[in-house]
């Protein structure tokens, strides 16, 4: 900012400066002198330590919105305050090394990255993007939180976020693997965590045989997108997934990648551009790929549902991330016999069922009560028929029905319905 702007911005304080005592004058002047050094200290890191301050000093206008704010019941848990600690983590106000600190290191997990505060930031922060960049800078200390050192084990030990390949138990659970011989149309590609909703994976395997389509799962060489790493920030591990799964896509000669997980859409494509990887080949939702076949006619639900009472659940990665807040009711649209009730926070302004970024590692129960507080949201609808599109919701919305509805509460895939109306 030029002088001359500066000085007409401040030029209401000059009449209280001229009538401060000489000691309070001398402090303001140390301190406007030393303004850069004292808030940008000189070291080596990461952090986004301009963006945390901006953060910081805002009265916190996203909070009212932040879902684990909302779960936790403590202003501890606000954007602001997650940055405020970020801010001090980083230029060493508070030690991240000690281990009375380490509160306050976990703080920079509990986050589900929905990014609800991008959503009514002025300035568009995403406070989950502010807390990568301290986290970088904690795992580059070898500060990297126990609880989340298991996952990257199994990424290492087993390709994928579980402790046993579970892209491996499609034998037992029925699922069929079609391999590629390097010339499909499509790669479906099965998110790790839809291996544990097999119905799902069926369901979708069920529908691209009814289009006709040349496609291929390819499930003995499959693994994991690299997305938890990236969430945890441990960069290199999520390279050596990205150069496995570009080649991977490759070898597939297919035109176009599906995927029924919005989290590995979104490491695919735009993850793995911020660490310099790029797949030549499109990655789209699979509720995208479905809807657009809808409207082309080449798929035509006919058989009318009875599923009276149903809700939808925007997965925040789709409605926030990836933008698409149209696909998933287009399908539904079409599908005969539904009665489809919205919830009042829809679309983009969806809270999270909990399960998304590091918070369900970082402290399980905030999770759950944040799924809870969704799950109340959906059944204030009248609703008892959840539809999702993305495993960690159909899990986290799991996590959060309580004992005497879970027998009447289903959570389902958007794809278990279009199967049976073909
Ligand atoms: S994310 Fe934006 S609105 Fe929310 S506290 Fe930070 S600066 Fe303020
Ligand atoms: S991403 Fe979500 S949980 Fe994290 S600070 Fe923003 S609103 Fe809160």
């Amino acid at each position: 900012m030029a002088i001359f702007e500066t000085l007409k911005k401040y030029k209401w304080m000059l009449p209280i400066l001229t009538k401060a005592d000489r000691r309070i004058k001398a402090i303001l002047l140390k301190n406007a002198m030393n303004k850069k050094k004292n808030f940008h200290p000189d070291g080596d890191y990461k952090a986004d330590v301009k963006n945390l301050i901006n953060c910081m000093l805002c009265p916190n206008m996203c909070r009212f919105d932040c879902g684990t704010l909302q779960a936790a019941g403590t202003e501890v848990m606000s954007p602001a305050y997650k940055a405020r600690i970020g801010y001090y983590l980083t230029v060493g106000k508070i030690d991240p090394t000690k281990p009375e600190n380490k509160e306050f290191v976990d703080l920079m997990y509990k986050c589900t990255s929905e990014e609800n505060c991008k959503v009514w930031c002025p300035f568009e922060f995403s406070v989950v993007s502010l807390l990568e960049t301290v986290r970088d800078d904690l795992n580059a200390k070898g500060l990297m939180p126990d609880y989340l050192k298991p996952r990257i084990e199994n990424l290492n030990n087993t390709n994928t976020i579980e402790d046993h390949n579970i892209f491996l138990t499609y034998m037992e659970n029925r699922i069929e693997n079609v391999e590629t011989d390097g010339n499909d149309e499509v790669f479906y590609y099965i998110g790790c965590e839809m291996m544990k909703f097999p119905e799902v994976v069926k369901a979708n395997i069920e529908i691209l045989k009814k289009t006709g389509v040349k496609f291929s799962t390819n499930l003995d060489n499959r693994v994991c997108c690299g997305g938890p790493a990236y969430n945890i920030r441990d960069l290199e591990t999520t390279k050596k997934f990205a150069s496995r799964n570009n080649e991977l896509i490759k070898n597939t000669g297919a035109k176009l990648v599906v995927s029924d997980c919005p989290g590995c859409v979104l490491t695919l494509t735009r993850r793995y551009e911020s660490i310099g990887v790029k797949i030549k080949t499109k990655v789209i939702h699979i509720v995208e790929y479905f809807a657009n076949l809808i409207k082309e006619g080449k798929i035509t639900p006919n058989n009318k549902l009875d599923y009276s009472k149903l809700t939808i659940h925007d997965p925040c990665l789709i409605a926030r991330n990836l933008n698409d807040t149209t696909s998933i009711r287009a399908i539904l649209k079409s599908i005969p016999g539904l009665e489809i009730s919205e919830p009042v926070l829809n679309k983009e302004s969806v809270h999270c069922c909990g399960w998304s970024g590091t918070a369900h590692w970082a402290d399980k129960e905030l999770s759950t009560k944040e799924a809870a507080n969704r799950v109340n949201e959906l059944k204030e609808t009248g609703a008892f028929n959840f539809v999702t599109a993305c495993p960690l919701c159909e899990l986290g919305l799991k996590y959060g029905i309580n004992e005497e509805d879970k027998e009447k509460i289903r959570v389902l895939d958007v794809s278990e319905l279009l199967v049976k109306s073909l």
